[in-house]
């Protein structure tokens, strides 16, 4: 029979597990058992409307029988069984998420690091890091017919008819011969196979049956003084079936959390909080939460699908219940198992269904909370988290005009210019100063950059912290918040400081009035370019400085630029003077005697200000012929 070529990706993700010398080889079990679990959760699915699949939930199970003279393993489920064209199709290609990111892993760390292997689920080829030689024996539920898959690594595989009895799959796999490292025969021991169910398969929903060796007390001798042994056979049931979250808290250790997590939403890093809790009442439910400590690959794009699994007694009705969590907390993974949901219950059903939406209110209560004791007991994991999170939390934060604010504005970090370090809203009130009436932000590309500009110095010599915003969905969060408690937000270069005392303002006022033919002369020479001319007391050593005006800020400028770069977007800007520098003074001399030249001075300091602010210069040859005149 010909033999048929597996599919590139496959086959060196096939490589990798023939080759492997990883430790954890014994992993292979799980996910040959957890493919089994699939099949058959299919196909309860599908007793639960159709008659005809004659099965109740009682009859499926999985079982596990070794051929120790044939050197071979079987795991065998009556689940929904696959026919050829999906034989060739799932086994022949890399289909299952969780081995394509693998695969993705691997390649990024090209084989560097083979001790991820077992981290992820890794899928049906696992199989091949203990066999030579695999083999699927398939009847698919609905047809008389069964195919044999068979395969002995990279050279390919074949597939052909052959007979079953019963609809299911078979997979049966040959173990390698032992070598001096490696010692495949015992996964032949029985022990050895019931510590591995226990160790990673305990919750699997249906029993993994095998036939264990017993040893009992003959017949008749148990009263005499030598008592007889005997050995038996007996088929017992090896997993204890209750899923993770059925179990109370205190039964399950942080290892038993992690590996659950790991095992079933395909990351290789322990998470950041798990969050298990158990509640009866009018809508009873139990939900198993994890929150990840690192955004996965596909997390900021399409691809992602938010949501939690859903189960009803025990029974997955919905892989990916999106209506379970809240956008702005949709990086959440896990499972929630309520037996008050109708199980044939329709999607377009649920998302009107009242008790889901009283869980998923709960919910997103409880992952606040977690979020916000992880941000106080435990700052170091939070900030990890909040490294891959927080423009999720962020735009979580603006989604909806603000629907969630009260929820997300706790959870929010940003850069403190005083404290150096990550602070909260709530830990930059609490160290307010007393007379400090605003919350100070300034915002812009980097930190660098934003400690630089002039109003910083002001601030810093009344003892003000500003909050650094350098992200661009930072520019839209103070706008939403508009308040955090009683104090309201103040962009340090786009407003008012509201520092000036009465009399400070009204010596501005006088020596604005003064200023006044410097200050239309600059607008004048400006024209468009500038909304406004104005002096300020804000700009400590500074002569000059561009902000904007009310509304849009420099930062959302260049956001709705980068979005669509042909809109004319622009933010008004602003020319703010300090009429205390010597700059200033000159330039008032210059527009009482030299008018040419106090409009050169004009477009320099315009430029200069631009520079700053990181704004682009409309005319860089003009500004540098000005300032190699004026040189
Ligand atoms: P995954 O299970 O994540 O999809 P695998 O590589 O483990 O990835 O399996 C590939 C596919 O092969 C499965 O998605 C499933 O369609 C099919 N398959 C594997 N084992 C079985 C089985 N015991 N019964 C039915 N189909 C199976």
């Amino acid at each position: 029979m010909a033999k048929k070529q597996f599919q590139a990706e496959s086959k060196r993700l096939l490589d990798l597990m023939i080759n492997s010398i990883y430790t954890h080889q014994e992993i292979f079990l799980r996910e040959i058992i957890s493919n089994a679990s699939d099949a058959i959760d299919k196909l309860a699915y599908q007793a639960l409307t159709d008659e005809n699949v004659g099965l109740n939930r009682s009859d499926f199970a999985i079982e596990l029988s070794v051929d120790e003279a044939n050197r071979s393993i079987m795991v065998r489920d009556n689940g929904i069984g696959m026919d050829q064209d999906e034989m060739e199709k799932n086994l022949g290609t890399i289909c299952r998420s969780g081995s394509l990111q693998f695969k993705q892993e691997m390649d990024k760390g090209k084989d560097a690091d083979v001790d991820i292997i077992g981290q992820f689920g890794v899928g049906f080829y696992s199989a091949f890091m203990v066999a030579d030689t695999v083999t699927v024996i398939s009847r698919k539920y609905g047809s008389d017919e069964a195919y044999m898959w068979t395969s002995s690594g990279a050279d390919g595989y074949t597939i052909a008819k052959c007979t079953k009895k019963n609809v299911g799959t078979d997979v049966i796999m040959k173990l390698k011969a032992d070598t001096e490292d490696e010692n495949y025969s015992r996964f032949l021991q029985s022990w050895e196979l019931q510590n591995l169910i226990h160790k990673y398969s305990d919750y699997i929903r249906y029993p993994i049956k095998m036939e264990v060796e017993k040893t009992r007390v003959k017949e008749g001798t148990a009263d005499s003084e030598k008592p007889e042994y005997e050995s038996y056979k007996e088929i017992e049931t090896l997993n204890s079936m209750v899923p993770i979250w059925q179990k109370a808290k205190k039964d399950v250790t942080e290892e038993e959390y992690n590996e659950f997590y790991k095992e079933h939403f395909f990351d290789f890093e322990d998470p950041v909080a798990v969050i298990h809790t158990s509640v009866e009442g009018a809508v009873s439910y139990k939900a198993l939460l994890y929150i990840p400590a690192k955004a996965p690959y596909d997390f900021y794009t399409k691809e992602f699908k938010k949501g939690l699994q859903l189960y009803s007694s025990g029974v997955m009705i919905m892989e990916n219940c999106a209506d379970l969590l809240p956008d702005c907390f949709r990086f959440v993974r896990g499972v929630v198992d309520s037996q008050d949901l109708s199980l044939n219950i329709s999607r377009e059903m649920l998302q009107h269904d009242r008790q889901l939406k009283f869980i998923a209110q709960n919910l997103e209560k409880k992952i606040k909370a977690e979020l916000q004791k992880l941000m106080e007991n435990d700052r170091e994991k939070y900030e990890k988290f909040y490294a891959g999170f927080a423009t999720q939390l962020k735009y979580g934060t603006l989604n909806d005009y603000g629907a969630k604010k009260e929820t997300m504005q706790d959870l929010l970090l940003y850069w403190s210019s005083k404290e150096e370090k990550l602070v909260s809203f709530k830990d930059y009130t609490a160290a307010m100063p007393e007379e400090q009436k605003y919350i100070y932000y300034a915002s812009g590309e980097t930190r660098e950059r934003l400690a630089q500009l002039p109003q910083m110095e002001t601030l810093k010599a009344k003892g003000y912290d500003v909050l650094f915003m350098t992200e661009e969905v930072d520019g839209f969060i103070p706008q939403t918040l508009m308040k955090y408690g009683e104090k309201e937000f103040r962009s340090v270069t786009q407003e008012d400081l509201g520092l000036a005392s009465d009399e400070e303002k009204k010596c501005t006022e006088e020596k604005t009035e003064k200023a006044k033919q410097t200050i239309d002369f600059i607008k004048e020479t400006l024209g468009e370019r500038v909304k406004e001319v104005r002096l300020s007391s804000n700009l400590g050593s500074h002569p000059v400085c561009m902000v904007p005006a009310e509304g849009m800020t420099f930062e959302m400028e260049k956001y709705f630029k980068r979005l669509n770069p042909d809109a004319d977007m622009k933010a008004n800007r602003v020319l703010e003077l300090n009429p205390d520098h010597a700059v200033f003074g000159k330039l008032q001399i210059a527009v009482a005697q030299d008018q040419g030249k106090a409009a050169k001075l004009v477009k320099i300091l315009h430029a200069q200000a631009l520079l700053m602010a990181d704004l682009p210069i409309e005319n860089a040859a003009e500004y540098t012929d000005l300032i190699y005149e004026l040189l």
